[in-house]
């Protein structure tokens, strides 16, 4: 089988070498941001492949082609992987998608939210021609130790939940998949359930809101721990930020009986789901974060200034679990009119360091909507034109599948 490795980062570090390692598939790295191709390849030359350290020991794998031209890079093949931060999905999906080949798999690590959304939006009609997959999260911990030739993955998660479309090639993709990957693939019911299970848009900026929102220009002497420095003061905010999720997902279903969104857990009862064996106390939400290894020594993103650190405002944690998390869900919940107090909040602020305007009056209307994956982005403004059109009702409530005719 011929796979694409879109990306150039810690994840497609990792499946290079994981997927290189195999000999019966041929691996092409996609990666045409900047010049990591050429670093890329005289890393590879380097070392001999790249050298992937896991808890387990060490596989080195050597991908047969690194391009940064698309069409060499993904014509013939059968699975396309987008192992990118979300805020480049739709470019990469813009440049690969006259070359894909009809029948591909086409999949994101991790999908993040709205990533059918922004596929339909750049396939149109074409996104019946092939089969859309996303990750509800990477499954590793990973972080390349150098360019083009070394990375280590940290941590594993014990269940990795996906969502693939169409249903009838779930468990054929799935079974590959996890074959290939090594790790525990659960297919779930639709993309909305992926999108509102998207934890990185909680637990990301709702900590940078609580490390950092009344942060006045201080130096930091070193960088506090990120995940492993929650207190129960962050641990609160986070759990309200899930809890108005679950409310969500209680309005949706009352409003669409037989929707699943089962896939959508609380926090702490996702952290057990991922990460059961990594956690040793996982009596509250807090000690399930302060004490999970998989999160060791991880620290809050931060700049050397002056002779300290300062919070780097321009991190993923906020220019990608902003406008490809929280927002979405915000934006669905404004759909069902589902108040959202605290993500208000911490939205609000967000949106103030990232020096963007998409919450305007209360309501997704902002001038930097564009830049988001938001429904209303998108156009739409009701709520069973959105369930409908993006084919998340169950099967026998108006819908068969996606209708893209509109789009
Ligand atoms: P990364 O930060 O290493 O990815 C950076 C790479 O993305 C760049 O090297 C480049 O190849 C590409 N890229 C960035 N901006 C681009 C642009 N504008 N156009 C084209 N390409 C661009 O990311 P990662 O750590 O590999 O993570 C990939 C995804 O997995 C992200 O969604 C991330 O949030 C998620 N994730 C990562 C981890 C982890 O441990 N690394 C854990 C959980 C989730």
């Amino acid at each position: 089988m011929q796979i694409t490795i879109c990306g150039g980062g810690n994840a497609a570090h990792v499946l290079a070498g994981l997927l290189g390692s195999r000999e019966e598939l041929s691996v092409h790295v996609y990666a045409p941001y900047g010049d990591e191709a050429e670093h890329w390849r005289e890393g590879v030359r380097q070392n001999g492949g790249i050298t992937v350290s896991t808890p387990e020991g060490i596989i080195i794998g050597r991908p047969n082609a690194i391009l940064s031209d698309p069409e060499a890079a993904v014509a013939g093949s059968q699975l396309v992987l987008l192992a990118l931060p979300a805020f480049a999905h739709e470019s990469i999906l813009s440049q690969i998608e006259p070359h894909l080949t009809p029948g591909a798999w086409i999949g994101a690590l991790p999908a993040r939210g709205g990533f059918d959304l922004g596929v339909h939006d750049i396939l149109k009609a074409r996104v019946s021609d092939f089969a859309i997959f996303g990750f509800q999260t990477l499954p590793w911990a990973c972080r390349t130790q150098v360019f083009g030739q070394q990375v280590t993955i940290l941590g594993v998660k014990e269940h990795v939940d996906l969502i693939i479309w169409p249903p009838e090639q779930a468990l054929i993709i799935s079974t590959r998949l996890q074959e290939m990957l090594g790790v525990t693939l659960t297919p779930i019911a639709n993309f909305l359930g992926l999108t509102l299970a998207d934890t990185g848009q909680l637990i990301h900026p709702g900590i940078m809101y609580r490390l950092f929102h009344e942060w006045n220009g201080q130096c930091y002497g070193k960088p506090p721990l990120f995940y492993q420095g929650v207190n129960a003061s962050i641990a609160r905010t986070l759990q309200q930020m899930s809890d108005e999720v679950q409310t969500l997902c209680v309005a949706l279903q009352a409003r669409y009986p037989g929707l699943d969104l089962s896939a959508v857990r609380p926090l702490g009862d996702w952290l057990q789901y991922c990460y059961h064996a990594s956690i040793s106390d996982s009596r509250t939400l807090q000690s399930s974060f302060a004490t999970n290894r998989s999160y060791a020594g991880l620290e809050a993103p931060m700049f050397e200034a002056d002779g300290g650190f300062i919070p780097d405002f321009q991190t993923r944690y906020l220019t990608e679990d902003v406008p490809f998390g929280l927002l979405v869900t915000r934006g669905i919940a404004e759909l069902a009119g589902t108040a959202t107090p605290v993500v208000d909040k911490v939205l609000s602020w967000a949106q103030y360091r990232l020096e963007k305007e998409y919450l305007a009056d209360g309501k997704l209307q902002g001038t930097d909507l564009p830049s988001t994956r938001s429904p209303q982005r998108f156009g739409f403004v009701d709520l069973d034109e959105f369930m409908l059109e993006m084919g998340y009702l169950p099967a026998g409530e108006g819908s068969s599948g996606p209708d893209t005719s509109s789009i």
